[in-house]
């Protein structure tokens, strides 16, 4: 049965388009209508207006999905395509995407809200990248020969995990999607994709391209669909061998546990923090201003690293804080397309309410309000940047991950001070210091408890590095060569030359 198609015209006064997608569900190389018809609307951002229905699976297309997987996985990936032929396909996907990243930018703005200009650069920009990146590795995935003292060969293998399922946020639609997509088809694995029901356009969007590539049927299903219908079904689907997610700590549990009660699938977790910016007195004020306001609000703070805690050293704080109001006052909101708009609205009113909810916590708990706090206008989910001081460590917004355009700052004596304040939550995700001081930088990097560290430098991912969370900021990593550890296992041959019993 054939699924459905919107059309939708951009009429900005910067941007005028027509992109057609396919709203069912992608299974077996084809679009679909779910088993038991259900639909969901997408809604922009900017207005709250539904944009149109799309199709939500559940458990019974999870399973269509599954078997189409498996049955591609025996017959027509894995390890019965080469790595270069696999390698080859992911770099004519890669080229596809190029193709069409100016449509695709577009429909992520529609659909999240992100400004166009960054949307393109930044994250379709990490798509093609990330897609390059592991098309070349592709064919060097490898074992090792290993001498035993016995008369024996002995080498390992590395064989791909099987059909695996990857559930992704709405955040980053298509860059995280990539990043899971990437390394899982380098490595010879089938796809059971899962977007977010708030964010499905991209995901859609790809699927003719991944046929066009010339993925075979069943290698990559796309499955829309509800968290607990079927991101569910597909961390409790004994015939899915491993579940790689990202998303929110909360639902990172459930996937887990869902994983343990079924069939023990191997499960990597990407999630929250509440990521540390430390600005030493010697920093470049002007540069350390920038990165962090870009590092907490950069695509409206929905971002899993967002440096939301942001501790300056006591000599430069009043300028700094100064300086920092004056950066959040300028960002500038207005139509998503036109090149100077570099804030946009949260995802959704859910998100919306959430984030304003805590900003009404720090008011309510006499943490300082420096600047924003309040919507912008009155249509939509836009949130102005918000500047907190004088916070107590043991307040909410401190302590909790806000996911929005909100930022607190505190004040430190030293490098000792700072490193256990930072260290004093339950997140280890990533970290940025501002010093000029090499030794103060790497004893700061080292000495925050998270799986990342930039120094004068916030939030800027490289496909090329392993990214994953320290404490409850998730299990494995995913991009870099680090992943294709993640979606292969590991097989030891022992070849007998001669041992007799
Ligand atoms: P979420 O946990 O609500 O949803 C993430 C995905 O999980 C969605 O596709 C959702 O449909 C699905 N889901 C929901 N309930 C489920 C269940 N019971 N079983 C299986 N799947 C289920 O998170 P979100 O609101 O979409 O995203 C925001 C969160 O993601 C934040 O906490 C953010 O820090 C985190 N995140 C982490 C990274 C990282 O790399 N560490 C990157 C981006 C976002």
């Amino acid at each position: 049965m054939s699924s459905s198609t919107y059309t939708h015209h951009f009429d900005t006064p910067t941007y005028n388009a027509s992109v057609t997608l396919d709203t069912g569900l992608f299974i077996n190389g084809e679009f679909v209508q779910p088993v038991d018809g259900g639909t969901i609307d997408v809604i922009n951002p900017t207005n709250g207006q539904v944009i149109c229905p799309v199709s939500i699976g559940n458990a019974k297309d999870i399973d269509i999905a599954v078997k189409a997987a498996r049955t591609a996985y025996k017959t027509s990936w894995g390890l019965k395509v080469p790595g270069a032929e696999r390698g080859r396909m992911l770099s004519k996907f890669a080229d596809l995407v190029e193709e069409h990243s100016e449509e695709l930018a577009a429909l992520e703005s529609l659909n999240v809200g992100k400004p166009f200009a960054p949307t393109k650069m930044f994250d379709i920009g990490s798509v093609i990248k990330t897609l390059r990146y592991y098309a070349g590795w592709a064919d060097k995935i490898q074992g090792k020969t290993i001498e035993t003292n016995d008369a024996k060969f002995c080498y390992t293998r590395r064989e791909p995990v099987g059909v695996v399922g990857q559930i992704v946020p709405w955040n980053g639609p298509l860059y995280l999607t990539a990043w899971k997509i990437g390394p899982a088809l380098a490595a010879g694995n089938c796809i059971i994709l899962k977007p977010s029901e708030f964010s499905p356009f991209t995901a859609l969007r790809i699927a003719p391209l991944l046929n066009l590539a010339g993925f075979p049927p069943g290698v990559i299903n796309i499955v829309n669909g509800i968290g607990s219908q079927a991101g569910q079904a597909i961390s409790e689907h004994p015939n899915i061998e491993m579940v790689s997610f990202t998303g929110s700590s909360l639902t990172g549990r459930k996937v887990l546990e869902a994983a343990a009660r079924s069939n023990l699938k191997q499960v990597t977790l990407e999630l929250g923090g509440k990521s540390p910016t430390i600005i030493y007195d010697d920093a470049d004020l002007e540069q350390a201003v920038k990165w962090a306001s870009f590092g907490v609000f950069f695509n409206m703070g929905q971002v899993c690293c967002a440096g939301s805690r942001i501790f300056v050293q006591e000599g430069i704080y009043d300028e700094f804080l100064q300086k920092f109001r004056d950066v959040a006052k300028s960002l500038k909101t207005g139509d998503l397309f036109d090149p100077t708009t570099n804030h946009g609205p949260q995802v959704s009113k859910i998100q919306f309410d959430r984030v304003m909810g805590y900003i009404a916590s720090g008011k309510e708990e006499s943490a300082k309000l420096e600047t924003g706090g309040v919507q912008i206008g009155t249509e939509g989910y836009f949130i102005e940047p918000t500047i907190f001081s004088n916070a107590k460590p043991s307040m909410k917004i401190a302590r909790e991950e806000i996911f929005g355009p909100v930022a607190t700052v505190f004040k430190f004596v030293d490098e000792k001070e700072v490193i256990d304040l930072a260290n004093d939550t339950s997140y280890g995700l990533a970290c940025a210091v501002f010093t000029k001081d090499l030794k103060r930088a790497l004893n700061t990097a080292h000495g925050i408890e998270a799986g990342t560290s930039w120094v004068n430098m916030a939030s800027f991912l490289d496909h090329a590095l392993p990214f994953g969370g320290y404490k409850q900021s998730g299990l494995g990593r995913d991009v870099g060569e680090y992943a294709l550890e993640q979606y292969t296992q590991l097989k030891s041959v022992h070849f007998n030359l001669g041992i007799e019993l």
